[in-house]
């Protein structure tokens, strides 16, 4: 008994330093940023941030950091990039 629980600790210890076993497929929280505070959701790959940067360029800091912090367990479809529509027309 007592060294099963030890086995699902270390199991669990093992699972943590996995990130890429973890697949976010919802997400809703508060990101306080700066200069004000926001709500973000992620639903069905699909983002939302309540900043009037999102609202011109689907877009914002706010997803940018939420990607890096949150990296692979993150679906595919809700990778973005900042202002998408001006880097590919630079693209070379
Ligand atoms: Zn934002």
């Amino acid at each position: 008994m007592h060294s099963s629980l030890i086995g699902k600790v270390e199991k669990a210890n093992r699972y943590s330093r996995e990130p890429d076993r973890v697949t976010f497929e919802s997400l809703a929280l508060t990101f306080r940023g700066d200069n004000d505070t926001h709500r973000v959701t992620l639903q069905d790959g699909a983002w939302d941030c309540t900043c009037h940067f999102f609202a011109s360029w689907h877009s914002c800091v706010h997803l940018l950091a939420l990607q890096k912090m949150l990296g692979v367990m993150l679906p595919e479809d809700a990778q973005i990039e900042l202002l998408p529509a001006e880097r590919s027309s630079v693209a070379v």
